[in-house]
């Protein structure tokens, strides 16, 4: 079938580049010790970053709500699938993060697309950072409204757009804490240039809900940030340890993503034990601050242990760690060098980074010990 030759002559391709991906089998709960294809590892990869997915806790809650709830919503949100447990944890995740309303989405990827394509449409634009995570950019997209990238962080790039488009309805999106840098988003300099050009902002928290400002409230909160101007998004299945995601907003801007927001009105709502499960995590989010303080210690032992490599470090504040080695080749070989003993960090290679950015994901959690971090910096300096 000619179909199938272009199939595997395309793969055929990918794996000469070496982009060719391949997965490893967790034979373990997730956590920084692991077993993996039956070996035992430390592992850098999660972006479980309080250490909460194993936690024994968790696991009694969503027992527990096994029991009172069964196993499956049965039905989307708007039909019958929207429980007691769901509307409990919206209006926690609402409070928590400071806003008058939330919305759940089954994963951030979903809230993504059906939050920014229920905002703005044809004949609107949005304006979103290079770097920013596909989802953004599919949820552009696919809300056809005019989409323009701006270089990373580059505001006066972002205020020239402002000043031009013709758009009716102007989105600014952005992460928050960047997934493959680490680096955290201007929010305050981007709040203003929203405010001087009347556009909404939309901040995905995916890797600082939990993990930056008071109680792990997040990103608005480490800038002491408040605006109805911003529509803030976070994930529910990184350092919330569970699985899910959120939209928190003024309740009109809420009310709206529940009426248009497709990705939440045509999919089977998330089982209820997930967000009674979720409670529980995020009361240990707030009140577990020696997790953040641990994780802050493992972030500056690592970065301390790998000063002075011939890799760039890059300058991130956040559990997400890159290590730039720039060629594929060469960041495989460097992670198949670690994994030989037992410690296994990703290569990140385009498309996900830009090409010649090759690098090594490093991802801590507070679950990781000293001894952990101390074992990654000795095997990358005898690499080096
Ligand atoms: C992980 C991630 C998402 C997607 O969230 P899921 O719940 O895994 O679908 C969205 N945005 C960013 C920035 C992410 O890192």
């Amino acid at each position: 079938m000619k179909l199938e030759q272009e199939l595997a002559q395309e793969l055929a391709a990918r794996e000469a580049q070496g982009l060719r991906r391949v997965r490893r089998r967790l034979d373990s709960p997730q956590r920084a010790r692991v077993e993996v294809d039956g070996r035992p590892c430390i592992a850098f990869c999660a972006n479980d970053y309080l250490g909460l997915a194993a936690d024994p806790r968790l696991a009694a809650a969503a027992r527990e709500s096994l029991m009172l709830h069964g196993v499956g919503a049965g039905a989307s949100h708007l039909i019958l699938g929207h429980s007691r447990a769901h509307q409990a944890l919206e209006e926690a995740l609402a409070a928590f993060s400071g806003y008058p309303a939330a919305l759940l989405f089954s994963t951030g990827y979903m809230a993504n697309l059906g939050a920014i394509s229920a905002l703005v449409g044809r004949g609107d634009a949005v304006f979103a950072d290079r770097l920013n995570h596909a989802s953004l950019n599919d949820a552009a997209l696919l809300s056809r409204a005019t989409f323009r990238r701006y270089a990373h962080n580059d505001l006066d790039a972002l205020e020239r757009l402002l000043a031009t488009t013709p758009a009716r309805r102007r989105l600014v999106a952005t992460d928050a804490v960047f997934s493959m840098d680490g680096d955290i988003a201007p929010v305050p300099e981007l709040m203003a240039l929203c405010e001087r050009h009347d556009a909404l902002l939309y901040l995905d928290d995916a890797h600082g809900f939990g993990v930056l400002g008071e109680q792990g409230r997040g990103t608005l909160s480490h800038f002491g940030v408040s605006s109805s101007r911003i529509v803030y998004m976070a994930t529910l299945g990184k350092a919330a340890g569970v699985s899910g995601a959120f939209v928190a907003a003024s309740g009109l801007v809420v009310e709206t993503l529940l009426q248009n927001a497709r990705t939440y009105t045509y999919t089977t709502a998330a089982p209820p034990l997930l967000a009674h499960t979720l409670l529980t995590s995020l009361e240990l989010i707030a009140r577990e601050e020696p997790r953040r303080e641990q994780l802050r210690a493992r972030i500056a032992q690592l970065r301390e242990g790998l000063a002075g490599l011939p890799w760039q470090l890059l300058p991130s504040r956040t559990p997400i760690q890159p290590l730039i080695v720039g060629d594929n080749a060469a960041a495989l070989a460097l992670s198949a060098r670690l994994a030989e003993q037992d410690i296994l960090v990703p290569a990140i290679r385009p498309p996900t980074v830009p090409p010649g950015t090759a690098r090594l994901r490093i991802s801590l959690s507070s679950d990781h010990g000293a001894a952990d971090v101390a074992c990654l910096v000795a095997a990358l300096r005898a690499a080096a």
